[in-house]
């Protein structure tokens, strides 16, 4: 069962052993930010939170973000993740969320914003209130997955780069994996670590992931699993 963590007045998150999600409650209307590997009571979880109505913003649709999404009939996601979302059983409704919408929770705008490369449909989500940003799986400093059908890193370091274009919007960074929070100094890190891998001149190991040989290349603040 995910432990669930106040970090302040209206913004929560739950630990789902190595994953979390996040509640964010505004005037109106609370979003939860995915729902975890082995949390198919999420909502009834943040039930238990508050009595707004809960939308569901998906970052991606792989399967460690998914598993209470069952329980909503509808959900916020990027219309190029459906492809993704499906082959993983994902169910309901998809609205479809796209660059610059802002979502508003009541005095608490979120703005999405496209973060394409670790999958196709990755969206990051600012809270514009906060200035927080909420990156998915693609900024964080535990090992980021850029091997399978989905991935691209060329695309991912397009994406980074316009993360860093927000820059000044947010002074925080909400990953769904590793430490919370992280610094935006991060970002120009994984820029420089991705780029090193796309020259080929970055030094990797070759590691078993779940019967894949792939490989993992360590950085001191982050890692990626590529493809062999
Ligand atoms: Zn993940």
């Amino acid at each position: 069962m995910a432990e669930t963590i106040r970090i302040n007045e209206d913004t929560w998150r739950f630990e789902d052993n190595g994953v979390r999600f996040f509640l964010l409650t505004g005037k109106d209307r609370a979003a939860l930010i995915d729902t975890g590997m082995n949390a198919p009571d999420a909502r009834r979880m943040a039930e238990e939170l508050t009595d707004l109505p809960i939308i569901l913003i998906n970052t991606h649709a792989d399967r460690d973000h998914i598993s209470g999404n069952g329980a909503f009939e509808e959900l916020y996601m990027s219309p190029k993740e459906e492809d993704n979302y499906r082959n993983n059983g994902g169910k309901g409704t998809i609205i479809p969320v796209k660059d610059g919408d802002v979502i508003d929770l009541g005095d608490r705008p979120l703005r999405i914003i496209d973060n394409p490369g670790h999958t196709p449909g990755s969206i990051a989500v600012l809270d514009e209130r906060y200035g927080v940003l909420i990156a998915g799986d693609s900024v964080q400093d535990g090992n980021i997955f850029m091997f399978g059908k989905y991935r691209n890193l060329d695309t991912y370091i397009d994406s980074l780069k316009r993360l860093s274009g927000y820059d000044g919007q947010y002074d925080e960074i909400y990953a769904m994996h590793g430490t919370v929070p992280v610094k935006p100094e991060l970002i120009p890190k994984l820029i420089e670590g991705a780029e090193q891998i796309r020259r080929g001149s970055a030094e990797g190991k070759k590691v078993d992931m779940f019967g894949n040989d792939v490989m993992l290349y360590k950085f001191p603040y982050a890692g990626f699993l590529c493809e062999d």
